[in-house]
């Protein structure tokens, strides 16, 4: 059976079409899925009973169970999916005062291999699709009893190595037929990967740019994100410049700060001077130190000169407050830990 969250609307109608079905009704579809979130096609009380039926018979709503559901002291919750073939994937909802944000992944595993990061530890599984990705949504949004308000590719894996189900699920999730989440509201998250970038930039798409910096130069990047070997900094920064000019829009660096890495005064004169003329944001987010690692974050101190520096040299720079650091939901934290042992406990049935 067809995931039916695999279909644009346009697909779904073409669908109905071909199997004499008037296309009105793929709208209501739609609408029950994305904004009445639906799990079965039964409780769609205004179709008609033989469309009910034809639908249960050919598609699944939900092609995912959720194994877990942990919620942490500060109202974060993280919910970990397994897919269909047995691959495990993990998801965030972030409460904030007037923000409901979901944070997600777009791979089973994550390739990219970064040094500070648990995901890239298991290496990449498989992207995931189109469905699976609007999955995610519909569930967090279930989740939080109410309309998500900000969306995050910043969960597992890289958007831009798996580009052409992520840019169909974002057109999705954007549309006033499905969730309607405004596309300044959703952010895509890179590692620089350049080609996808550049195919961005093509989309007409209003959505917000981050792109994970983390060093001052290649040295030190390369060291941290081996992913910097191919798409080095002087071309990354290039490509972010073409970016800004096609779209007008600013790009926003992610900046971990490590202690004895990447977080003294001279490292943020060099940052500014790189940054120099872009007009971009850049987000700072101290270190969350992972067991397996040596590192941690700057003192309290250290972050604020850092943070202040680049705010006097003129760069908007904004501190990230860690959140579900208890159920390892924070950043760089999500992975596939269940995926090892195989003993998941369903707690929640699929429909
Ligand atoms: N592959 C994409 C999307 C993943 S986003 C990317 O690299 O942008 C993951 C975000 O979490 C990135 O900003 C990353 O830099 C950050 N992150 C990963 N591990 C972290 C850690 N240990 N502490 C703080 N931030 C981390």
């Amino acid at each position: 059976m067809l995931d039916i969250k695999e279909l644009s609307l346009e697909e779904l109608k073409e669908r109905f079409n071909a199997a004499g079905i008037r296309p009105f009704h793929a709208e209501q579809v739609f609408a029950w899925i994305y904004r009445k979130m639906a799990g079965t096609f039964r409780e769609m009380s205004d179709l008609p009973a033989p469309l009910r039926e034809y639908l249960s018979s050919d598609f699944l709503i939900y092609s995912a169970v959720i194994a877990r559901r942990l919620v942490s002291g500060d109202g974060t919750v993280k919910l970990l999916f397994e897919l269909a073939d047995g691959n495990m994937i993990e998801s965030v909802l972030i409460p904030a005062e007037r923000r409901m944000t979901g944070c997600i992944s777009v791979q089973a595993g994550c390739g990219l291999r970064c040094a500070f990061c648990a995901s890239g530890a298991l290496g990449l599984e498989r992207n995931l699709s189109c469905g699976e990705i609007l999955e995610q949504v519909c569930r967090l949004q279930k989740e939080a009893g109410g309309r998500l308000t900000h969306l995050v590719f910043m969960g597992t894996g890289e958007p831009f190595n798996n580009y052409d189900n992520l840019i169909k699920a974002v057109r999705i999730i954007n549309s006033k037929e499905s969730f309607h989440i405004g596309a300044r509201r959703i952010t895509i998250s890179t590692s620089g990967i350049l080609p996808g970038i550049a195919r961005l930039a093509g989309e007409r798409l209003q959505v917000e740019l981050s792109v994970s910096l983390h060093a001052a130069d290649n040295e030190v990047r390369s060291r941290l994100m081996p992913v910097n070997e191919i798409y080095p900094l002087a071309q990354l920064l290039a490509a972010c410049r073409v970016y800004s000019r096609n779209t007008g829009r600013q790009v926003t660096f992610e900046y971990i700060l490590i202690k004895g890495i990447n977080s003294s005064l001279p490292t943020a004169v060099k940052l500014c001077r790189m940054l120099k003329g872009m007009g971009c944001k850049v987000n700072l987010i101290p270190l969350n130190p992972l067991p397996s690692m040596e590192w941690r974050p700057p003192s309290a101190a250290e972050t604020a000169v850092f943070s202040s520096f680049l705010r006097k040299q003129g760069i908007q720079a904004t501190v990230r407050q860690p959140r579900g650091r208890d159920i390892e939901a924070a950043c760089g934290q999500l992975r596939l830990q269940y995926a090892q042992n195989r003993q998941v406990e369903r707690c929640v049935k699929s429909q």
